[in-house]
């Protein structure tokens, strides 16, 4: 499905939400109506429609959506993708450490979390922010996150990566109306992007600014396309609907490190099972001094930052 289908079927979610007495048999006909506006290939099909929350999925249920999904991508991008769907692992909460102290502010996180999880290029989408700070100042609302790449590295400042802090106490999840967005078992904050409507209600609750909007259709190119896919994570997103880091659930749920990490060429990012006592998470937090980032609020990120060597 394109991102100009999921738009109409996103207003017919809202016209669902809503009230509007909308039936099936009305679908054809609405989206016939709509044709000169659109492609015919655009046009939704009943099973895209009436597709249900991701929670109340049979397996056989997603099997079939699955299979919709791949021959869709196929078909867009002329490549052949997976999408899996990996669930929490018992016994796994996962949790991020970055050392501010060797963050050198490279941006190479950014772009690698780009092209894992399949965010647009044009108009450029971006979970990961390095917020330039002046050694000396913590104040992130007048930091630069922008900054020329030959301003990395600057002895004068630090550099301090901004992503989802997958909180315990999420205010994203508790606005969403239709709850298309949820914490699983593991603590990574997801989104149903077939089920979102695009209210934002999400991001203006988010403090940290982590939430992204598709403002239009995504831009992403064939050859930029990852075709490993999760279903709750990085498969194409369409116009309307809001999107974020999942700390790459399918990647990480599979016994791999998110993509940030991996390519972090100073080791300034851990990443593990905060209930395993040997994790180095776990030991970094009973062994440092860890900070959130506005402790005050009461989110309860497990994204913890430290400074150290
Ligand atoms: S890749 Fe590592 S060093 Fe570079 S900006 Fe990201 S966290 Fe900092
Ligand atoms: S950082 Fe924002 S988007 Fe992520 S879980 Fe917390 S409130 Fe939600």
């Amino acid at each position: 499905m394109s991102g100009d289908q999921k738009a109409c079927a996103g207003i017919s979610r809202r016209d669902f939400v809503t009230g509007a007495a909308v039936t099936l048999a009305s679908v054809g006909a609405g989206a016939a109506a709509l044709a000169p506006l659109m492609d015919a290939e655009e046009i939704p099909t009943a099973d895209e429609f009436i597709q249900k929350h991701y929670r109340r999925l049979t397996p056989a249920d997603k099997k079939e959506i699955f299979a919709r999904l791949e021959r869709e991508i196929e078909k867009q991008y002329g490549k052949k993708a997976t999408i899996c769907d990996p669930k929490p692992i018992d016994g796994v909460e996962f949790a991020y450490v970055l050392n501010i102290g060797r963050c050198i502010g490279c941006r190479r996180c950014v772009y690698a979390c780009m092209k894992e999880n399949n965010q647009s290029r044009d108009p450029q989408i971006q979970y990961i922010r390095v917020m330039k700070l002046k050694k000396g100042s913590v104040d992130l609302e007048t930091s630069v996150h922008d900054y020329p790449p030959e301003e990395a590295a600057d002895p004068n400042y630090f550099y301090m990566p901004v992503q989802c802090q997958q909180c315990r106490n999420p205010p994203c999840v508790k606005v969403c109306p239709v709850k298309a967005t949820w914490k699983e078992k593991d603590g990574i904050i997801v989104i149903d992007y077939n089920w979102c409507i695009g209210c934002r209600y999400c991001e203006a609750a988010c403090p940290y600014h982590a939430r992204r909007f598709n403002w239009s259709k995504p831009g992403l190119s064939s050859e930029d396309l990852n075709p490993d896919m999760g279903y709750l994570s990085n498969r194409p997103r369409y116009m309307g609907v809001m999107e974020k880091c999942t700390f790459c659930l399918h990647r990480t749920r599979e016994g791999r490190y998110p993509a940030c990490l991996e390519v972090c060429p100073t080791g300034a990012r851990k990443f593990g099972n905060l209930r395993d006592p040997d994790s180095e998470v776990r030991k970094i937090l009973e062994n440092e001094r860890v900070y959130v980032l506005k402790q005050d609020l009461g989110t309860l990120p497990k994204f913890y930052y430290v400074f150290a060597k």
